[in-house]
């Protein structure tokens, strides 16, 4: 962090603190929140988390999971709580978005708040509206940063094995398992520190990636025998996946991540995207290898973006014409997806 003396002297005394990710948290979001949540209590500060949307039952685990305020689009009670402690506390952190919309019903509260605003964060082209950043895209995650930020402070010996669990996951799971191109030395040797400070690799695993549903299981065979498509002359995989597709297989929040993965794991295959129906747009993950930029895919025409290999964006109509509008890129894109 560049003005790190001023954020340490600000975070000197106790202060009220707001700690909030982005919509539909993944573990990265979550672990990185709740890593960085269990630091600040153990130094006093008063710390509200807060979620734009629930999140994936296999995150539940994580320690602090039960003070998070969630907000619902059923129940107005915690969008009023998140945002009377967004109003009224002395510092805001933004952890793992880089645009403030990704914050949906909580971006303008946060906006107009007066509280200091830190952002921690490691997408690509940040929103320029914090007092302080952690930031950069070197980093394969935000839990990595959030432990980075603590040891610039030359704290570390605050993180116990319940933060250091949630550290851990989040730099696990946005490393794909320490197997993404994102995965460096400095992974490792944050996982190694984090390892050191309590966090159980082997119990972690188990926790988010063997904690299925048979449902969760089922839908991925679904998928795989029957949604996936392929063509090869793009070097693309896509998946199409209906809300009465979803709504057949009880898909709960979080079921459907990890299944773009699956296009990017067939040979030659060099751009994936899952598209699906959520209550009030199509939502589309992207993944690539090597130089193809999803991100740059998903800001020009999908008011999305996120890293160069993983991003997501959204469309306002139907599926299938959120499918025709993705397909009918291709051709231009078609010279850099076989270089
Ligand atoms: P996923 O496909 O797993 O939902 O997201 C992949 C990456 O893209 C994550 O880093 C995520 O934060 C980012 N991302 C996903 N959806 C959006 C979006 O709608 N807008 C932006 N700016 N980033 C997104
Ligand atoms: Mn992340």
């Amino acid at each position: 962090m560049e003005n790190i003396q001023a954020f340490k002297r600000l975070m000197d005394s106790p202060r009220s603190v707001v700690v909030v990710t982005h919509f539909k948290p993944d573990a990265d979001a979550l672990g990185s929140s709740l890593g960085l949540a269990g630091y600040l209590r153990k130094k006093g500060h008063r710390v509200t988390v807060v979620t734009p949307s629930d999140y994936p039952s296999f995150l539940a685990w994580m320690p602090g999971n039960r003070e998070v305020i969630a907000v619902s689009k059923d129940d107005p009670r915690p969008l009023e709580a998140a945002k009377a402690a967004m109003q009224s506390a002395d510092l805001i952190f933004c952890l793992d978005f880089s645009n403030l919309k990704r914050t949906e019903d909580l971006a303008d509260t946060i906006r107009g708040s007066k509280a200091t605003k830190v952002l921690i964060d490691h997408h690509l082209e940040p929103e320029k509206f914090a007092d302080f950043e952690q930031w950069t895209v070197a980093s394969a995650s935000t839990a990595g940063l959030v432990y980075q930020l603590i040891k610039e402070l030359g704290e570390e010996d605050l993180v116990d094995a319940d933060i250091a669990n949630c550290l851990y996951a989040g730099l696990m799971t946005d490393t794909g398992g320490f197997r993404h191109s994102n995965t460096t030395r400095m992974e490792f040797m944050l996982a190694s520190e984090l390892v050191g400070r309590g966090a159980d690799p082997s119990c972690v695993a188990k926790l988010i990636y063997d904690n299925n549903s048979l449902e969760r299981l089922r839908l991925t065979g679904f998928v795989l025998a029957q949604k996936l498509q392929v063509l090869p002359e793009y070097r693309t995989a896509y998946m199409v996946l209906s809300a009465d597709e979803l709504r057949q297989f009880g898909s709960q929040t979080g079921d459907t991540e990890g299944l773009v993965n699956y296009g990017l794991s067939i040979s030659n295959i060099r751009l994936s995207v899952l598209l699906y129906e959520r209550k009030t747009e199509i939502k589309y993950s992207f993944r690539s290898l090597g130089d193809f930029s999803v991100n740059e895919l998903a800001r020009r025409h999908f008011e999305g973006g996120g890293h160069k290999n993983a991003a997501g964006g959204t469309f306002k109509g139907s599926l299938a014409d959120a499918l025709k509008k993705f397909l009918d890129l291709l051709p231009e894109y078609r010279a850099k997806l076989n270089s």
